[in-house]
């Protein structure tokens, strides 16, 4: 396949021509092994980090650690849900319908027979897992909206509503579970554009600057929706008085 090779050729020029300061994490982040693997291994020490850190400059309690480490990991690997046949497309959309049965479980199992209950989950489940995702995967685009700062603060501020609205957690820490997703996809966007992954690890994009983009410019209609749904969440979500306290109080340990 001289085609194959010439295009891996092209982009080790392209990632030999990167900062120096890149090279030492080539060849744990190189062009064959930059997949999903990858993006859930690099996510996951960043979650671990992240927790760890946290706990220990007491931003949160240790048992707060593991939630936080889980939503970075979780993040690494969200935006390539626009990806078809990806283990992160199986991977998200079996936790998604996994979360919309558990919440399906707890707002009706006083309202339902067990039977019905059970009948409900199940459809919840499988609805999700598999209508959803294939909808999901008609209509994506891969590297389109999803892999943008704008997806990041989407996911951010859903997660921050859900742990405040429906988990019932305090501002602080709804505030740091939605900070926690939105990293998780930063540091996704940032492998993305540092190593050009492709999902499959076989070939490598041509170009950079398809991952870490404000927003996507190619489906402004779209991205304008996503802007809308982002928007629509504000009031929802804990007091913006909170988060100014834990970003303060994140900041006074590197200054
Ligand atoms: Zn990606």
């Amino acid at each position: 396949m001289p085609l194959f090779r010439a295009d891996i050729a092209r982009q080790l020029i392209v990632l030999s021509s990167h900062s120096a300061h890149n090279l030492d994490f080539y060849p744990v982040c190189g062009v064959l092994m930059a997949n999903f693997r990858t993006h859930l291994s690099v996510a996951t020490v960043a979650g671990v980090l992240v927790g760890l850190g946290g706990q220990q400059i007491s931003l949160w309690p240790a048992v707060e650690a593991v939630p936080i480490a889980v939503l970075i990991a979780f993040g690494g690997i969200l935006p390539d849900i626009d990806s078809d046949n990806s283990h992160a497309v199986r991977l998200v959309f079996t936790l998604f319908a996994a979360l919309a049965a558990v919440s399906g479980a707890l707002l009706f199992q006083e309202r339902l027979e067990p039977g019905m209950l059970l009948a409900l989950c199940a459809t919840l489940f499988l609805g999700v897992r598999y209508v959803l995702s294939a909808v999901f995967k008609h209509f994506s685009v891969h590297r389109g909206i999803w892999h943008s700062l704008l997806a990041a603060l989407l996911g951010g501020f859903l997660v921050a509503c859900a742990s405040y609205q429906f988990f019932l957690q305090d501002a602080w820490m709804a505030w740091a579970h939605g900070l926690a997703l939105a990293l998780g996809v930063m540091v996704h966007l940032l492998l993305d554009e540092c190593y050009s992954v492709d999902l499959v690890g076989i070939r490598v994009k041509r170009s950079f600057g398809t991952a870490l983009k404000f927003f996507d410019y190619h489906q402004p209609l779209n991205s304008l929706l996503m802007l809308l749904v982002t928007s629509a969440l504000i009031p929802w979500l804990p007091p913006w008085s909170a988060l100014m306290q834990f970003v303060s109080q994140g900041l006074r340990y590197w200054s």
